[in-house]
C-alpha cells in the first residue's frame, strides 16, 4: 500500500494505492478538513498499518510529528518520505492527466487551493511562474465578510449558483452602452463596480456569484499572462476550489477562451499533490 497526503492550508488530501488491484480500482481518494488533523492521525493509524506513506504540503511537517509522536509511522514500520508540495503537485496532475488521456508535453498548471499557485510544467521539470492571493480562502473569507453565514463549502456554492452577477459587474459593453467596444464587451471591466449603480439593495446570493466571479477571473487572468509568457495555450486548473463549484468552472473556461487560452478543469486534480507524493515511493 502506498499512500500520499497532501496537507493543505484548508484540506487534507490522501490518495492510497493499492499496487496489488486492477489498474482501474487501485487508486481511492480521501479527504479531510486541516483543522481536525487528529482525525487524519486517527485514519493513519487505523488503515496505514503496513503501507508506505508520503508527506507533502504546507502542513506536513506538523501532521508527520503528530502521526510519529502516535506511533503511526514506526507502527507500520516504513519509510516515511517528504516530498516538495510543487514537485507533488506537478508530477501528480502530470500522471492525472496521463490517466484521463490528456497527456501534454507542456503546459501551465494553475492551482486554485487556499490560495492560488501557478507552475510551467514540461516533460522534464516544472517551475513556479506565479500565484496570488485570491484562491479558495478569498471565497470563504470574502463570503463571510459579506454576510453569508451558512454552513457548509456545499452550501455557498449553491447560493452563489443562484445569483445574478449583473447588478454587481460592471462589463465592457456597459461602459461602452450603445457602441463597439475595443475589447470583447463581456470581459468584466469593474468587478463590484456595478453595486453602486442600483437602486435597490444588491442579494446575497448575487453578492456570492460575484465572489465567485471575482476569484474565477482574477486566477483566469494571471494564468493567461503567465501561459503567454510562456508560449503555451494549454492552462490546467486543480483545487478543491472547483469542489462542485459548477460556477467556478464555467466562468474559467469562459474567460479563459475569451482571452485565447485552452482551458481544462482536471477531474481528481485537488488530488494531485497526494498523488505525486505517493508517486515518489
Ligand atoms: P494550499 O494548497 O493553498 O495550502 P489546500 O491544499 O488546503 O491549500 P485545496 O484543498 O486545494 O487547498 O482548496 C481549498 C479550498 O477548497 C477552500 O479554500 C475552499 O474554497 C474549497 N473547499 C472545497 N471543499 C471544501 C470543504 N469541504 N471545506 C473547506 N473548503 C472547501
Ligand atoms: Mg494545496
Amino acid at each position: 500500500l502506498r499512500i500520499g497526503i497532501d496537507a493543505g492550508g484548508t484540506l487534507t488530501k490522501i490518495a492510497i494505492m493499492n499496487d496489488h488491484l486492477a489498474p482501474a480500482e487501485a487508486l481511492k481518494f480521501l479527504k479531510f478538513p486541516s483543522s481536525e488533523i487528529e482525525r487524519t492521525v486517527a485514519w493513519l493509524a487505523a488503515e496505514a498499518n503496513g503501507a508506505v506513506l508520503a508527506f507533502t504540503g504546507g502542513k506536513a511537517g506538523m501532521l508527520r510529528a503528530l502521526a510519529e509522536r502516535e506511533a503511526v509511522a514506526t507502527a507500520s514500520g516504513v519509510d516515511v518520505l517528504a516530498v516538495p508540495e510543487f514537485e507533488a503537485t506537478c508530477t501528480g496532475a502530470r500522471w492525472l492527466l496521463q490517466r484521463q488521456g490528456r497527456s501534454m508535453e507542456r503546459f501551465l498548471l494553475t492551482n486554485v487551493g487556499t490560495g492560488t499557485s501557478i507552475h510551467y510544467v514540461t516533460q522534464d521539470g516544472h517551475e513556479r511562474v506565479g500565484g496570488t492571493g485570491v484562491g479558495g480562502g478569498t471565497i470563504i473569507g470574502l463570503s463571510a465578510l459579506l454576510g453569508w453565514r451558512d454552513g457548509s463549502y456545499e452550501d455557498l456554492v449553491t447560493a452563489a449558483l443562484d445569483g445574478d452577477r449583473s447588478r454587481v459587474d460592471l462589463k465592457v459593453s456597459h461602459i461602452y452602452a450603445g457602441v463597439t467596444p475595443p475589447i470583447p464587451g463581456d470581459l468584466t471591466a469593474s468587478n463590484f463596480g456595478n453595486v453602486r449603480r442600483q437602486s435597490e439593495p444588491v442579494g446575497i446570493e448575487d453578492a456570492l456569484a460575484s465572489v465567485v466571479g471575482l476569484v474565477g477571473e482574477t486566477v483566469t487572468t494571471v494564468s493567461v499572462h503567465a501561459a503567454r509568457e510562456r508560449g503555451t495555450a494549454d492552462i490546467i486548473y486543480i483545487g478543491s476550489t472547483f469542489l462542485g463549484n459548477k460556477l467556478l468552472a464555467d466562468i474559467v473556461y469562459r474567460y479563459t477562451r475569451l482571452r485565447g487560452g485552452e482551458p481544462y478543469v482536471l477531474p481528481d486534480g485537488e488530488y494531485s499533490g497526494a498523488v505525486g507524493a505517493l508517486l515518489a515511493l
